[in-house]
């Protein structure tokens, strides 16, 4: 007799990218983190709230970064909600929207973390097959499922989605459709402004990557106000500590730090694009911090063991879909170089 629920016993465990314990001896390029440390003011605001007020609860609503992330927006309050990273956003629209038995879908290849959040609530996982070009095999006139979600820029492949495009595939959505845009910071257009446009569109947002808060864990939604008011109920009351609601409303506010991050970072990326193809390789546009570099003979394994053994590291995947090439993230210039003379050296 097991304890457990049947789906719970039965499924595969979601595998995070790899961390070592030995991180600083690292050129760390596989999980899209920022080479580039938190707004200063960011730290001040940590370090002016690491007092006696920790033995009070935080603000359950975190309203001042609602506030913050509204008048960023352009949306009212009401239409925006906070969470301990977008992870926790995209279950919570799983756990809000779809029901035991209901199906979800998102494309392949993407964020394979909608499947595991999925099957915890016995929900139906679908993919369509995402191409090289752009093309999604197989998307119905209509797709009725609960939700559909759409990784805008694409993860692991950069490729991003028009505000016109994601429109026409709202209009085939009898469910949500989520435009989860943890990397969009780094792409020249994002889906936001659909939001108000279109009805059944919800746009998810991380301070994991453009605002170099990985490790403070904070994400955003903007929605209608009955959507947020659905994953209101459901969220963890708490869900943001103290010092993670001041982290946020300091990195919103300083805009001219998270653009100069952004824009150097988009610069390298394009720099080592074009490098890597003078190399051979393909490589995807990409509208994320990240590239999906593919080599001269296909085998993502030998690229990632070579660079792995001289400690850089960066994410290789060994889905068929995959196997051709490896995601690397986008670092400073100079850990970009080293990774680079790598590559040379390695043909
Ligand atoms: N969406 C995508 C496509 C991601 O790659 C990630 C990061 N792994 C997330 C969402 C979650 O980001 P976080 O929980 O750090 O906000």
């Amino acid at each position: 007799m097991s304890y457990l629920r049947k789906n719970i016993a039965d499924m595969a465990g979601y595998m995070p990218g790899f961390q070592p314990p030995d991180e600083a001896e690292w050129v760390k390029l596989n999980t899209n983190e920022n080479p580039f440390p938190p707004s200063p003011k960011v730290i001040e605001a940590i370090r002016q709230a690491t007092g006696d007020d920790l033995r009070k609860y935080p603000d359950a609503a975190s309203r001042e970064g609602r506030k913050a992330a509204a008048e960023l927006y352009g949306y009212p309050v009401d239409w925006v909600i906070m969470a301990n990273g977008s992870d926790e956003l995209l279950n919570n629209l799983i756990r809000a929207c779809a029901g035991e038995g209901e199906e979800i879908a998102f494309l392949h290849p993407s964020y394979s973390y909608y499947a595991t959040l999925a099957r915890v609530q016995g929900a139906i996982v679908k993919t369509f097959r995402l191409t090289e070009d752009r093309e999604i095999v197989g998307f119905p006139e209509r797709y009725s499922g609960r939700l559909f979600f759409l990784t805008s820029p694409n993860a692991p492949f950069g490729l991003n989605w028009s505000p016109a495009e994601v429109t026409a595939l709202a209009d085939r959505c009898d469910g949500l459709l989520v435009v989860d845009e943890a990397y969009a910071d780094f792409s020249a257009s994002n889906c936001l402004d659909l939001v108000k446009e279109k009805q059944n569109v919800v746009v998810t947002r991380t301070l994991s990557k453009s605002y170099s808060l990985a490790g403070m864990r904070l994400g955003l939604a903007i929605a209608r106000p009955e959507i947020i008011a659905a994953l209101d109920k459901i969220r963890d009351h708490y869900n943001l500590d103290r010092l993670a609601q001041v982290a946020l409303v300091a990195a919103l506010k300083d805009q001219e730090y998270f653009g100069e991050c952004v824009a150097r970072i988009c610069d390298t990326r394009d720099w080592f694009r074009n490098e890597l193809i003078s190399l051979g390789y393909t490589v995807l546009p990409s509208s994320a911090n990240y590239i999906f570099a593919s080599p001269p003979d296909r085998n993502g394994q030998r690229i990632y063991d070579a660079l792995y053994q001289r400690k850089i590291l960066v994410r290789y995947f060994s889905d068929p879909a995959l196997a051709h090439g490896v995601r690397i993230s986008i670092g400073t210039c100079e850990e970009m170089e080293t990774t680079l003379s790598v590559l040379k050296e390695i043909g």
